[in-house]
This record gives structure tokens, sequence and C-alpha cells, in this order.
């Protein structure tokens, strides 16, 4: 007997599958092609070959939140000594959204990590933390909840003084709110689970526009990193160097670059990674394995 449907069957079944996989891809919006069209200085395909693995949580614009992991070279890793393993290193880029050149300078620091000494490190790359600032139109410094996510670190003091501080400091400036309470943002969780799961020896966070080199925790404090010099700005309740340096006791890296919407000359960005990567070496030595 001709029955048309049983050789139509295959065909209906991928023409079903095509549909039904259509709303699952615009779900997931391309991160690089959207990063890239955002960033002059990293082209779409560039950002593909960084091998950037995002975490199940999504923000609440659905962009993911990406990062990606360089353990310390096999060769480096077999020239410790015993009981002994490589620094961690977490790098932050982008937590303020409309700091592009922060997040670019990471997105740049990615390209150079297989040089020269850097994988005698592990090193946890995050170079935009908060995509949803970073993708607005225009880009923001807080997060879609309106909430900047460098004042809701959990600190101790965030309950006394988060709020109190906004209010009479900032005159509740709302690109410095801290949010209605310590830890209430998806994108500050998982930073902190970052920090929880790979527990880092340093911690290097990229920001802009001051111009200088900000630090906070227990090693002994850079002088300069390229042209950006130190100058201590103090902390804030919920401030990453405030939860990171103070609180958890880990030296805290702050790189201020002088302009948000570009990157310095590439001489002088080299010249922060080189002195970064100095300063690293000299103060941050292999650790015991616990
Ligand atoms: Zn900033």
């Amino acid at each position: 007997m001709f029955r048309p449907l049983a050789l139509l069957r295959p065909a209906l079944s991928l023409l079903l599958a095509a549909i039904f996989s259509l709303p699952a891809q615009a779900a997931a919006p391309d991160w690089c092609a959207q990063i890239g069209k955002r960033l002059g200085s990293v082209p779409t395909e560039q950002c593909r070959k960084l091998g950037l693995e995002a975490a199940p949580e999504k923000t609440r614009n659905g962009h993911a939140l990406m990062r990606r992991d360089y353990p310390a070279a096999a060769q480096k890793i077999a020239a410790l000594g015993k009981g002994e393993r490589a620094p961690r290193i977490l790098i932050i880029g982008g937590i303020h959204g409309d700091e592009l050149a922060a997040a670019s300078l990471v997105f740049r620091w990615m390209r150079w990590i297989d040089e020269g000494d850097a994988r005698q490190y592990h090193w946890r790359v995050i170079p935009v933390a908060n995509p949803d600032g970073l993708l607005a139109t225009p880009p923001q410094r807080t997060n879609a909840n309106g909430v900047d996510l460098n004042r809701n670190f959990p600190t101790p003091d965030w309950s006394e003084d988060a709020h109190a501080y906004w209010q009479s400091k900032t005159r509740k400036d709302p690109r410095r709110f801290p949010g209605k309470q310590a830890n209430s943002e998806i994108e500050t969780r998982w930073l902190n689970a970052q920090i929880e799961d790979f527990k880092p020896d340093v911690i290097v966070a990229t920001h802009a526009p001051y111009g200088l080199l900000d630090y906070d925790g227990p090693a002994r404090q850079p002088r300069r990193f390229g042209h950006l010099n130190l100058n201590r700005l103090g902390v804030y309740p919920g401030s990453l160097g405030n939860y990171g340096g103070v609180h958890k006791k880990l030296p805290v890296i702050t790189i201020e670059l002088p302009n948000a919407n570009s990157l310095p000359p590439l001489k002088e960005q080299r010249e922060i990674w080189d002195d970064m990567q100095t300063w690293l070496r000299r103060n941050i030595g292999p650790r015991q394995v616990s």
C-alpha cells in the first residue's frame, strides 16, 4: 500500500527539529559577536579563539558570565619543590560596564599569557564581570538591576555602612547604588563563588578612568605598573578591595586606566603587564599545598 506519510516522516521530523532548535539558538546570543561590536580592540573571531567558558548562570539580561582557566605550564609545575603548588591569580575585568578599556585590557592580557614566564602561575581570567552593563546601550556602570557590583560584595561593614555611605557620601548617586542587600546580585555571587572555589593568592581587577594603581592586602604594595603610580584610594563598603584585601586578607591589585573608552598606547599596556609580572615574581612565590 502506498503510504505518502511514511515517506514524508523523515523529512517532517527534520523540519520539526529545525523549528524547535530555533528558539534555543535565539535564547543564547553570540557573546563574542556582541563583545566584538562593543569593544573595538576585540574582534569577534579573536574573542572566539580565546576559549572562554560560560557559567551555567545567566545575568538578568540573559548574558553569559564567561571565564577561562590557564593552569600553570607542566614544566613550571615540575620545577616546584615538594609539597608546593603554583600560585593562583584571579583577574576580573569590566565589573563596571562603562569602563570599556578595563575589559579590553584583560582581553589583551589573554593574548599575552602564554609569553615569557607568566604560565608559572595558574590564572583564572574573567574579562567581563558585568556583561549587562558593558552590552547596554549606552554602556552603564551598574548591572541590569542598577547595582554597582563593586559596592555589593558582602564585607562585614556592609549592613551598617553601605547605605549610609551611599546616602551621605554619594548623595544617592544611582551609579553607586550598593544594592538592597550585600551579595544580592547574580554577578557578585558568581564572582564570590570564583573566589571560594579557585582560592586565588592574588586578585587583579581592572577599572578606569583614574589613571592609577591601588592596592589592598597583606603583601608588599607595588609602587607603579607602567605609567600608573600607586595612589591608595581607601576602601568602600562592599568593594572588592575591601572584601578581598581587608576581609579575606588577599592581595588585591586595582588597575585604573586613564581613559574608560580607549586603551593606552600598546607600549604602555606592555609596561603595565611587564611590571605586574615582576611584582608577582618578587612577591608571590610557590605556595604550600594545604
Ligand atoms: Zn570602575
